[in-house]
């Protein structure tokens, strides 16, 4: 792509490294900026960098929040004692769009996957292992998604816990086998909570 403006090849540089922007749709979104007030681009890159700098994670889910506990840990309304371990803010935002879950959540931060290099160390694992050790947890809820690195990641945890006295259960999977959490609809998704089966009895079908 020849450009006639080092400013403009850079910006479209930029917009080119999010994921699924190639060139043409970095350019055409940089174009549509230029024509736009310049008070949206500001607002846009102003919006950006405070997310970037003063976003935190809550110290008890590690989900993504403003404050040091986020808004559902500490919602006196939620269930305390039962908590739903997914991968990353996008299944516990897929999950609440579900209205049928009242626990908590615990976000792990991915899966384990040996083949890039995730171990559980690089994993929000440790301090789930605590919490449930602690004895304030009764539920565990498994509701990763149904890939191989998914159930490497609930069998580790699983064995992690063994002979600490918890009810464990995974998500029906309504869910297909390799789909991942966020794209299941809300109503599959919701139905596939209520209806979750003992982990045990997961682990004998698989
Ligand atoms: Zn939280």
């Amino acid at each position: 792509m020849e450009f006639s403006s080092k400013l403009l090849e850079k910006a479209v540089y930029e917009m080119s490294q999010l994921p699924g922007i190639g060139k043409r749709t970095a350019l055409r979104l940089v174009l549509h900026l230029l024509r736009q007030p310049k008070t949206q681009t500001e607002h846009l890159v102003m919006a950006l960098g405070t997310l970037r700098n003063e976003i935190k994670f809550c110290q008890n889910c590690h989900s993504i929040s403003d404050v040091n506990i986020c808004d559902i840990c500490s919602n006196p309304n939620r269930v305390r004692d039962m908590i739903c371990i997914v991968e990353d803010i996008r299944d516990v935002m897929a999950i609440e769009s579900t209205g049928q879950y009242r626990g908590l959540y615990h976000v792990l931060g991915g899966k384990i996957s040996p083949m890039d290099g995730i171990g559980p160390q690089n994993l929000n694992i440790s301090s789930l292992i605590e919490k449930v050790k602690s004895g304030e947890v009764k539920e565990l809820i498994f509701a990763l998604s149904a890939t191989m690195e998914g159930d490497t990641t609930n069998f580790y945890i699983y064995k992690q816990l063994e002979g600490v006295e918890i009810k464990t259960s995974t998500i029906a999977r309504g869910i297909g086998v390799n789909d991942e959490l966020e794209y299941a609809d809300e109503i599959t998704l919701g139905r596939s909570i209520v209806n979750r089966i003992p982990f045990e009895n997961a682990l004998k079908n698989s």
